[in-house]
Parts: structure tokens; C-alpha cells; sequence
């Protein structure tokens, strides 16, 4: 994060520091809970806030440790649900996909802060949306932890609460029928995302990813969306070590979608472990890259008001001038 805010103070880029709430800030937690409800359940937002110190208390972990999961949720045939354990140690797998995304001390803290970021980023694209060119029609919140593995459900890849689902519930709840368009060009594709809006045909879900990489289960083509919402599921995976042309081929399809079915709103969950020397991904893209992607996405959507989601990107040194060259090429775009 610092990297990124070195580099964006040294440009011309306008940055507004909001001040991140605490998890002490009970007027924070009851909006936090109020505008998810609709996408992530009260007792998993319950379970990130109290699980550490139930942990603690039980003695299963020191002031500096977290609970692994032993055993994660799977189908049996019983056709009853599963249900969340009385068992602290054996919660963290009921509200866990995978074993990346540990819960510590800080750690309800950088969520909320995280949540709060991108809450407050939708949030101020309102005023734009309602008339008020004055107001700025794009704004990039430097959200993490990131968001689009998490299916308001459980943790996973990073993600605790999804940030691009916040965001869509805060522009819902003063556009209520609002058509909302999701563009995810994180490295890995954003199963979390999918799965919340998976039958929502007012949000149209466009996902560029490595093939068969993370999180493995997700993200092929026929997955399209189900029920009303068949058809607004858009899975474009890349093969791994693609070069940038291939790269935007899958964008101009994907734009393509998006374009065609006359957004109010974007997400872009960005994710800069497409970059090529990324330890996590393996597409073969270079920092001016992001400039081109960053323009022919804002081209083909001009007008519409835009939040853009830091999601992954693990190259720290590259970071600060891949976001810039992002930001630089989203500037240089005209609706022409
Ligand atoms: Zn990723």
C-alpha cells in the first residue's frame, strides 16, 4: 500500500485520504451489517468480529496466533444444512473455503477498514449518478484486504468481506433497480463475486482469469448465470502465460458485454497479479499494459460512474507504477 501511495503523491492524481473506522465505531459496525445483510449472513460478519477473541479465551491461540481450519464444509446426503459448530476451533472451517485467509488480532480491523473504503468510494459516485458533474465519475479505493473470493459466506483467497458486493448494495440502496456492471481483471477469477449475483440479472458479471488456476472450482465458461440471472455471468479464462494481445482480445469481448447492456454503474475489481513477474499469476503483461487496458475499458464505458477495486498484486515493487500507468491510461480515454 505504501508503494502505491509513494508513487501517487509523486503525480498529479488527486488523492483523498478517508480516515479508515475502527471496529470500536458502533455506528461503523451497524452500517456495516445493515448494507450487507442482503449479501453476506449476520452470523459469518458476527464470526469475523468475535472469533479471535473467543480463540483467545478458550486458549487455543496466543495473543499472536489464529486458529488454522481443520475441516471445511462439504455435500452429503442428508439434505439437511450444515450447520455452524458450537465448537470455536471447528468454526473456522464452517466460515472457510481455504486455509489462506487467517483471522488475528488486527485483523477485523484492516476488514473493516477495507470495507469502509470501498463503501464510502460507491458512496461518493451517487452524486455524479444523480446529476453533479462537479462530483468525480471515478473513483479507485486502495482496498485491502481484497474482496472478490469471498461469498458473504466464508472467507477465502484474502477476502473477508466482498468489496464489490458492498459497493453494489450502496448504490442499491439509493438506485434500488439500478443495472450494475462488474468487470474483474484480477489474475484469479472472483468466484465470491459470481456467487453472490450468480441469478441477479441486474448485475452483469465479467470475469478475465488464468485457466485452471485458483480457486481451481470456478470460472469456466459455462458457468453463465442461473435462473433470471442466465446469461448476465460472463467467464472469459486466459490460458496461463498469455501474451498482453491475447489479454485484450478477452477485453474487447468482455467490454463488448458490458457496453451492450447499458450500465449505471461499474466495479472494476483490479488486480495487478496479472503483471507478469507476479508470483501468483503468469499472464505476460507489463506495467504500460495496464494503461491500455485501463483506456480501452473507460472508452468503451465512458460517462458511466466507475469504482475501481484494488484487489490482488503481489509484485510490491511494481505496484505504485502499475497503478499509475492504470490511472494514466483511464485519464487519457475520451468518450469519442
Ligand atoms: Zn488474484
Amino acid at each position: 500500500m505504501l508503494a502505491i501511495l509513494k508513487a501517487l503523491h509523486l503525480s498529479k492524481h488527486e488523492i483523498r485520504l478517508i480516515q479508515p473506522s475502527t471496529a470500536e465505531d458502533n455506528d461503523w459496525s451497524k452500517r456495516l451489517i445493515e448494507t450487507t445483510s442482503d449479501t453476506h449472513g449476520h452470523a459469518y460478519l458476527q464470526h469475523l468480529r468475535t472469533i479471535y477473541d473467543e480463540w483467545l479465551s478458550a486458549g487455543l491461540i496466543e495473543s499472536d496466533g489464529h486458529v488454522l481450519p481443520e475441516c471445511f464444509t462439504f455435500p452429503t446426503a442428508t439434505g439437511k444444512p450444515l450447520r455452524a459448530p458450537k465448537d470455536a476451533f471447528a468454526r473456522a472451517g464452517y466460515y472457510a473455503f481455504d486455509m489462506s485467509s487467517g483471522i488475528m488480532s488486527q485483523s477485523y480491523q484492516a476488514i473493516v477498514a477495507s470495507a469502509n473504503l470501498a463503501w464510502e468510494g460507491a458512496d461518493m459516485l451517487v452524486g455524479f449518478a444523480s446529476g453533479q458533474v462537479t462530483e468525480p465519475d471515478t473513483v479507485f479505493a486502495l482496498c485491502r484486504p481484497p474482496g472478490h473470493h469471498c461469498d458473504g459466506q466464508r472467507v477465502g483467497g484474502y477476502c473477508y468481506i466482498n468489496n464489490a458486493a458492498l459497493a453494489v448494495s450502496t448504490w442499491r440502496s439509493t438506485y434500488p433497480n439500478s443495472s450494475i456492471g462488474i468487470l474483474d481483471i484480477d489474475f484469479h477469477h472472483g468466484n465470491g463475486t459470481q456467487e453472490i449475483f450468480y441469478d441477479d440479472p441486474k448485475v452483469l458479471y465479467v470475469s478475465i482469469h488464468g485457466e485452471d488456476e485458483y480457486p481451481y472450482y470456478t470460472g469456466a465458461e459455462d458457468e453463465i448465470g442461473a435462473g433470471k440471472g442466465e446469461g448476465f455471468n460472463v467467464n472469459l479464462p486466459l490460458k496461463v502465460g498469455s501474451s498482453i494481445e491475447n489479454y485484450l482480445a478477452k477485453l474487447d469481448t468482455g467490454l463488448k458485454r458490458l457496453a451492450e447492456y447499458k450500465l449505471e454503474f461499474l466495479v472494476v475489481s483490479l488486480g495487478f497479479d496479472t503483471f507478469h513477474s507476479d508470483p501468483l499469476g503468469s499472464f505476460q503483461i507489463h506495467t504500460e499494459d495496464y494503461a491500455t487496458i485501463a483506456a480501452r475499458t473507460r472508452e468503451s464505458l465512458y460517462g458511466i460512474p466507475a469504482l475501481i477495486l484494488l484487489e490482488g498484486g503481489y509484485v510490491i515493487d511494481s505496484l505504485g507504477a502499475n497503478v499509475l500507468s492504470f490511472l494514466d491510461g483511464w485519464k487519457s480515454a475520451s468518450g469519442a
